[in-house]
């Protein structure tokens, strides 16, 4: 299998070097040349296999040759072994044709934890072979970051160093950062907001010493082996109802595309998904674009929902890219349009766009409300980002196919929000419970690129 970028100007990788690297060089992000498909009978026996068995089913034939099967399955085993359920992503039912999927049962609490469990024993097990090491180099406004440090934390061949803005994450997403104890592990407090520390992170990736010398390498949304690693859950839970007998549909809590392009891919390979609903809080670029075919973004309003606060999403130029026809220099043309303020998505490839996704937005009161209704009507309780996707799935409920919901993370990562909407305070799961009593360590640094440079040029292992 062979990697292509979608601005068409890079060279195309293998399916270890597409992982390692991240961002393409044209700019563009990473796809397989094609995408392989499966059949409705291999899709009917995936029907009471384990998590991990669907996991390979569905991931191994992008691999190519980076891992024997062996080693592949051994990789899947290891990054979900210390999920804190059975069943790794469980359904349960809200309503008659309305189904939660429970993607927040890894050691952070949220589906980032899918893709970055398994990327981190991807990069080990491509590294100790080679017997090189690498830097991963972070800005995280909260969730990537816990998720990636859970990840790294102990493997031998990797450094991580998340820059997250100082006093302004959540106490239980600093602390996730802050108190595992391996010496690998650095948590920097930056002086400065979010978008300081992604530009540092930034500034490391273009200075091509510095990236060389410390062997720098990025885990931000757009690496493929995450979108890939997403895959899987749209086959366990459409398997889980009745699929590939029955049609499906799923609702995405959205920010930068990358869980929603994941179920695009399953559709693409074979798997029969309906609709794929794009759902957006107030910062709904998203759907205007589908609306309206105009993608212009108009700043950030913080909302309770603060991983799907984004300006400009990133994993949608892969969207574009095929409904352009994979027409590189299209998209080329878009992204620098994209720079001078916004473009417009041409008629035909809006039409593209619409024959999978629909969209919707809920704004602020009607997250919260959501959250008290669901406590009321199901006694279950949704963190924001979910309450956003239940919200709009029930405006895109259809009779005779089920409607998936995405729940991105346990409430207990939101509590504010959670109390404010429910009076209840959501307890962390018991494996967690301690968090608030281990040690921090936590190194503040300036807002300052050398510094951060030295810094950490000095603490890797060379
Ligand atoms: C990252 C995140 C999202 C958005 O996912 P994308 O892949 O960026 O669209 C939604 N909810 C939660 C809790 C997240 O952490």
């Amino acid at each position: 299998m062979r990697y292509i970028s979608t601005r068409g100007q890079a060279p195309v990788l293998s399916f270890e070097e597409a992982m390692l690297t991240g961002l393409a060089r044209d700019g563009g992000l990473y796809l397989p040349e094609t995408i392989p498909t499966l059949t409705a009978a291999e899709i009917a026996a995936m029907a009471g296999q384990s998590y991990e068995e669907v996991a390979f089913r569905v991931m191994w034939p992008f691999i190519g040759d980076t891992f024997t099967e062996a080693e592949f399955r051994g990789i899947i085993a290891r990054a979900y072994q210390g999920f804190g359920h059975a069943a790794r992503a469980p359904l349960v039912q809200l309503d008659q044709g309305h189904f939660l999927l429970e993607l927040f049962h890894g050691p952070t609490l949220a589906f980032k934890d899918f893709a970055m469990q398994l990327i981190g024993q991807l990069f080990q097990a491509a590294l100790a072979r080679s017997g090189k090491r690498v830097t991963i180099v972070g800005a995280t406004s909260g969730d990537t970051g816990s998720a990636a440090i859970e990840a790294f934390r102990g493997l031998d061949a990797v450094d991580v160093f998340i820059l997250y803005p100082h006093g302004r994450v959540s106490d239980v997403q600093r602390r996730q950062m802050t108190t595992p104890s391996e010496a690998n592990v650095h948590a920097l407090a930056i002086d400065g907001h979010f978008d300081d520390a992604q530009a540092r992170v930034k500034d490391m990736f273009n200075d091509f010493a510095f990236r060389d010398g410390v062997r720098l390498a990025g885990v931000n949304s757009i690496n493929w082996a995450r979108v890939l690693a997403q895959v899987v859950y749209y086959f366990t839970s459409a398997v889980a109802l009745g699929a590939p007998h029955r049609k499906v549909s799923f609702t995405v809590p959205t920010g930068n595309f990358g869980d929603v392009f994941a179920g695009f891919i399953a559709k693409k390979m074979g798997l029969p998904i309906d609709r794929l609903v794009v759902a957006t809080n107030q910062n709904d670029i998203l759907h205007r674009c589908l609306q309206s075919a105009q993608y212009v973004p108009d700043g950030v309003i913080p909302s309770i929902s603060p991983s799907m606060d984004i300006q400009v999403s990133s994993n949608f130029e892969r969207a574009l890219y095929y409904a352009y026809d994979c027409d590189g220099g299209a998209v080329a043309q878009l992204m620098d349009d994209l720079k001078g303020g916004g473009f417009s998505v041409s008629q035909g490839a809006l039409q593209a766009l619409r024959e999978s996704f629909d969209s919707g937005r809920c704004d602020e009161a009607d997250t919260q409300a959501t959250i008290t209704r669901l406590r009321a009507s199901t006694g279950e309780v949704l963190c924001p980002h979910t309450a956003v996707g239940v919200k709009v799935a029930e405006e895109h409920l259809q009779p005779g196919v089920p409607m998936i919901t995405l729940a991105t993370a346990h409430p207990a990562k939101f509590p504010q929000a959670v109390e404010a909407a429910t009076g209840l305070h959501p307890a962390l799961p018991p494996r967690m419970a301690d968090l608030f009593d281990r040690p921090e360590r936590v190194t503040p640094v300036a807002n300052d690129l050398a510094a951060i440079e030295t810094l950490i040029s000095g603490r890797i292992t060379a």
